[in-house]
């Protein structure tokens, strides 16, 4: 058995001493799957690297032990550490990218881990190598073993990266995030894969995840972290059934899906606190909507509420009479009726060509079609899903269709906005048509220039697609656009650093509607955000879209998202359209295969909350 045991770890860091895990208690047996899960900064990854004894160097474990059958981990003897990382606990990451070395094959990797731990050597051992590459599925591995990482997808790079890890056959696995960098059908076969050899080998598995949806398919057990503490552990289907702390409560509710189409979602107000703080009673007191009286000044301990269900809350062991509260007021918002009339954008027969750089003498091709002839149409106040799995073209649509590749690539084909082919404006015309157009990128923070303050981010669009406006009326429109997406006025002399990935995400928002547009491109717009935060930002968009009748293309992989979101929906596989139509419809009876396959691939909440 892994057990920690009242484990502290303390980083050092500018604002002072950060107390990253906070007396964690957590046994993990054979054969078993728990999975940790909470919000990003809660402390996960933090737990495993102390596990590992991987902290990094202003990090220490302040107080507590992790055992290994009864051995003190932490105690050992960095060269007999050496042996138990990879040979008894393994350890794989989200970014197989990252974590393989570029210029080494992957066999030579594979096999260096099993000569580090096991006895065989040489043929041997590149023998095991090449029985590990067909055992995680990757096709051809007498071929593939002397490829270097840059030659392997995102999928089989994670692939190797299980072999690493279990090439020397380890009794436990940590997984931080395995599949997150990865489509849909991808982390269906590579779960599977985890589930596969657990069996086969009893492996235990610590699962740290956000993603609620992967835990319910894969753990027995959960723990729920918040602020450097577990404030809830359960058996998963307990967990997901009867969820007792109020910020798991939250959160399931704050998964977006068909069921809750049409109603906002629980959006959970403030951020994760800063772990410098000396904390005086509950940490989520600030956001909890079930707070009393005492749970400020009183820390809550983590007490029995049922067979192996234990909790952190007041509400269990010392209940008291609830704080009035501002109820949050649920807007209720008209339905979107069905696209009547002209369309606002239609695409006709769209191609976005590459060319590619190839050596003089090669004799392949030398373009390459990221879009081949795709057709759609979006009316406005609508909202059209444009999914499928990386590199499908989605993303490269959305940016040709928001003038972003002009000077890149060889476009062809229609997007009439308004009936004005996009693809043909010049001087006015195209200032015009990009105040009409605008897009939200994935990620907030590389989306916005860290050295200018949010007034100048906003200011700055103003100025060149809207010359009609004096300084007056701009500064104006700079407080109406933060009151609505709400941020507070003092946000807009701060600079982008000092929010977090939420607010950033609300000031790309705002910066958007900066010019009026009619059309937004939101591309990922929530992947990079926690459920909570992603709630909020969802529920924003929403609104907007009913006020002022905004039409979005909203590119996604998440299929909850869409079944919440989207009134339509295109699914795009090699730059082609395979299938589109009602969101509703075709997402209940998709009728391409590959649709099916994606949609079967998705995983789902098995014993959701409702
Ligand atoms: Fe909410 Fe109080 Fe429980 Fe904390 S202790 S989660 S503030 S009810």
């Amino acid at each position: 058995m892994l057990e920690v045991d009242n484990l502290r770890v303390q980083l050092d860091a500018d604002a002072g001493l950060v107390r990253a895990i906070d007396g964690m208690h957590l046994s993990l047996s054979r054969g078993e799957t728990f999975a940790l899960v909470g919000e990003s900064g809660c402390g996960k990854s933090m737990t495993a690297l102390a596990l590992m004894r991987l902290l990094p160097e202003n990090g220490r474990v302040a107080s507590g032990a992790v055992r290994l059958d009864g051995e003190d981990l932490l105690a050992l003897p960095e060269r007999r550490m050496r042996d138990v990382r990879g040979g008894r606990v393994s350890m794989i990451f989200q970014e197989p990218s990252t974590s393989l070395n570029p210029v080494m094959r992957v066999g030579d990797q594979i096999v260096e881990a099993i000569e580090a731990h096991t006895e065989l050597r040489g043929k041997a051992a590149r023998a095991k190598a090449l029985d590990w590459l067909a055992r995680v599925g990757i096709p051809e591995p007498q071929r593939r073993i002397d490829d270097y990482p840059f030659r392997l997808s995102g999928g089989q790079k994670q692939r190797v990266m299980i072999a690493i890890a279990l090439a020397a056959e380890p009794d436990y696995l940590i997984a931080d995030e395995p599949t997150t960098a990865l489509d849909v059908t991808i982390q269906a076969q590579i779960l599977d894969l985890i589930r596969d050899l657990q069996r086969e080998r009893r492996l235990g598995v610590l699962l740290i995840t956000h993603d609620l949806a992967v835990v319910s398919g894969m753990a027995h057990r959960v723990a729920l972290m918040y602020a450097g503490q577990i404030i809830e552990v359960a058996p998963a289907a307990e967990f997901f059934a009867h969820p007792k702390h109020p910020y798991a409560r939250l959160l399931l509710q704050a998964l977006p899906d068909a069921a809750r189409r049409g109603e906002p979602l629980a959006a959970i107000a403030g951020t994760v606190p800063p772990l410098w703080l000396d904390f005086a009673g509950c940490r989520f007191w600030p956001r909890c909507d079930k707070a009393m009286g005492h749970c400020a000044s009183t820390l809550p301990e983590l007490t029995d509420e049922g067979p192996q269900h234990q909790v952190r809350c007041l509400l269990y062991s010392q209940p008291g009479d609830a704080l009035p509260r501002q109820a949050v007021v649920p807007k209720l918002l008209p339905p979107v009726p069905a696209g009547q009339g002209a369309p606002l954008l239609d695409v006709r027969d769209l191609r976005v060509r590459f060319a590619l750089k190839a050596p003089l003498l090669h004799r392949g091709p030398r373009h390459f079609d990221a879009v081949d002839g795709i057709s759609f149409q979006l009316h406005a106040g609508r909202t059209l899903a444009l999914v499928g799995e990386s590199g499908c073209g989605k993303t490269t649509s959305g940016k040709a269709i928001v003038q972003l590749l002009r000077r890149q690539a060889q476009i062809s084909g229609q997007a009439l906005f308004e009936g004005q082919d996009l693809f043909q404006l010049t001087g006015a015309a195209l200032v015009e048509a990009r105040r009409s157009v605008q897009i939200i990128f994935q990620d907030p923070f590389a989306s916005l220039n860290p050295r200018m303050r949010v007034a100048e981010v906003l200011e700055e669009g103003l100025i060149a697609l809207r010359p009609d406006l004096d300084a007056g009326a701009r500064r104006d429109r700079l407080h109406a656009l933060v009151d609505q997406v709400g941020l507070r006025r003092d946000a807009l002399q701060r600079w982008p650093h000092e929010f977090s990935g939420g607010q950033r995400q609300r000031i790309a928002i705002a910066r958007a509607l900066a010019v009026e547009p009619r059309l937004i491109v939101c591309d990922e717009p929530t992947s990079a955000l926690d459920v909570s935060v992603q709630a909020q930002i969802l529920n924003l968009l929403r609104e907007l879209q009913r006020e002022q009748g905004l039409a979005f293309l909203f590119i996604t992989h998440n299929i909850g998202v869409v079944e919440y979101i989207a009134d339509d929906i295109a699914v795009m596989r090699a730059g082609r359209i395979v299938e589109q139509g009602n969101c509703q419809t075709v997402l209940r009876q998709p009728r391409d295969s590959f649709t099916q396959n994606l949609l079967a691939a998705v995983p789902r909440l098995t014993v959701p909350m409702r």
